[in-house]
């Protein structure tokens, strides 16, 4: 098969620098205030397009649209329509997968050998939410009540979805929202983040393109104390299906409070990675390291406290810094390009921020450490893939999310005082056990308090299998039959037929 080759900047059809609408209703339209902000390419500085910035006008606006939406012929849709409609998607956003992967690269960063792997990952969720849509059922329930009363429960959809999106993945994030409400019947207002707006766009063109009616997709880019705070606020919403940091979580959770809306919230994390001196080493170094240098280290379920077994801690770690340092860094519209830039100016300050505040804690940089400038770098967001050695558990940089390429390696002697270690953090998203000792892993597997468990492994997903946190990682699941259930209502019957 010939290769795929990469789209430059300025031929992509959706990021040639013009303006970009917002979608409501159906309709391509400029924001109330008709004020806009810029998208720039990170690896570059380049301008990518000029986007529509909604803000609490826009949201009313569109929530009003996907309230009529949700109570007009959309509500007449049956669960075989809705399967066909979500496959038609799925099919039209597999003939643009290249473009989307492309645009995503582009808006955020991620090198294209990370969003074009995602191709069968995103399709698959789709399908799997395609197919969920004619699963849905209640249960009739047998109850004690005197007399002849029959009970059962009908599945209803919530209503109205805000989707609120952060930039590290884009593509994923918006189909991970958009996939369950319209198996459910529900409508959707999705708020893209304001670092990277213009896949979330895309997919709306594309969404009314396979015969989304009006209104049950709309698309709101703009800024998160304004848009992102109106949605989740919003009397009129249903439910908020949340993606992104902690204190944001916190914030809309207060937000919803004024009608009690439904929220999902998919957090931060700061997930334990532990590798014991009997695990696979081979296998443990390009796994533990690809834990965090993935996505230049922009994932919420990362594994950035890798805790490493004493009597192999010094070669464990000098190969996981190896490995790092043989990474490609470098803008990741080149297909060879292992790890781009972080997402902003914001992020590149945080990260090197972290970078001054391990080296005050006492902590030693076995490799990275520092922003990169070189050649074109400097034009670019780029730091390099970064361990951090001699760390203690009460560091910083142990206990607070960087969400960059940052390890933190932790040595252990005492595999029982490990588990409380390694739970002696506020977050609880992910976490990876490596060992050859299968006692071991169950163990591990059930005493680590995290959404999900990774053995000899990490990051592996599947669309029908749950993700999500425990803790202050936030509540609800996505994938899996639990992602579904979260868009909807349960109703109980009661018929009394004596
Ligand atoms: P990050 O710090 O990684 O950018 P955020 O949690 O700030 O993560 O952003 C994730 C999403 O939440 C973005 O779409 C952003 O615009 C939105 N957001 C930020 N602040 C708020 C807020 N106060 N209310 C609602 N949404 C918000």
């Amino acid at each position: 098969m010939a290769q795929a080759q990469p789209i430059s900047f300025n031929r992509h059809p959706y990021a040639d620098g013009s303006a970009k609408k917002m979608l409501i209703d159906g309709q391509w339209v400029n924001a109330a205030s008709g004020k806009t902000f810029e998208s720039h390419n990170p690896a570059t500085g380049e301008l990518l397009a000029t986007v529509a910035e909604g803000d609490k006008a826009d949201i009313d606006s569109a929530v009003a649209a996907a309230r009529r939406a949700f109570e007009g012929p959309w509500s007449k849709f049956t669960p075989f329509e809705r399967q066909n409609l979500l496959l038609k998607f799925a099919d039209l956003i597999e003939k643009h997968f290249d473009e989307l992967s492309t645009l995503d690269t582009l808006d955020m960063g991620a090198p294209l050998s990370r969003t074009r792997a995602g191709k069968l990952r995103v399709l698959g969720m789709l399908r799997f939410y395609a197919g969920q849509a004619t699963s849905i059922h209640g249960e009739t329930i047998e109850n004690s009540l005197p007399g002849e009363v029959f009970s059962y429960t009908l599945k209803e959809p919530v209503g109205v979805v805000g989707a609120i999106i952060p930039w590290n993945s884009p593509l994923t994030a918006s189909i991970w929202k958009i996939g369950p409400a319209l198996a459910t019947g529900c409508t959707v207002v999705l708020k893209p983040a304001e670092e990277a707006p213009l896949t979330p766009l895309r997919l709306g063109e594309l969404a009314l393109e396979a015969g989304v009616p009006p209104g049950v997709i709309n698309v709101v880019p703009g800024y998160g104390e304004t848009a992102g705070a109106a949605l989740a606020a919003h009397p009129d919403v249903d439910k908020v299906a949340f993606t992104g940091s902690h204190l944001t979580g916190q914030a809309i959770v207060k937000a919803s409070a004024g009608n009690l809306k439904r929220v999902s919230l998919e957090l931060g994390g700061k997930s334990p990675d532990i590798v014991f001196a009997d695990a696979d080493i081979d296998a443990a170094v390009p796994g533990a390291a690809m834990a965090v240098f993935a996505n230049s280290g922009q994932i919420c379920s990362a594994g950035t406290r890798l805790f490493v077994e004493q009597r192999i801690y010094d070669e464990f770690v000098g190969k996981v810094a190896e490995f790092g340092k043989g990474l490609k860094v470098g803008n990741g519209i080149d297909p060879e390009v292992q790890i781009g830039p972080l997402v902003s100016q914001e992020q590149l300050s945080r990260v090197t921020g972290y970078f001054d505040v391990g080296q005050k804690e006492g902590a030693s940089a076995v490799v990275g450490g520092k922003r990169l400038t070189e050649g074109n770098l400097g034009k670019g967001y780029f730091v390099p893939p970064t361990v951090f050695a001699n760390v203690r558990d009460e560091m910083r940089i142990a206990q607070e999310e960087i969400f960059g390429p940052v390890i933190s390696a932790i040595s252990f002697k005492d595999a029982d005082e490990l588990v409380k270690r390694a739970n002696a953090t506020n977050f609880g998203l992910g976490s990876g056990v490596w060992t050859r000792d299968v006692s071991k892993a169950h163990k591990f597997a059930k005493a680590i308090r995290a959404g999900s468990v990774w053995v000899n492994c990490y990051q592996a997903m599947d669309p029908a299998v749950p993700f999500g946190g425990y803790k202050m990682s936030g509540y609800g699941r996505e994938s899996g039959i639990q992602h579904v259930e979260e868009y909807l209502n349960v109703k109980a019957v009661w018929i009394k037929t004596a």
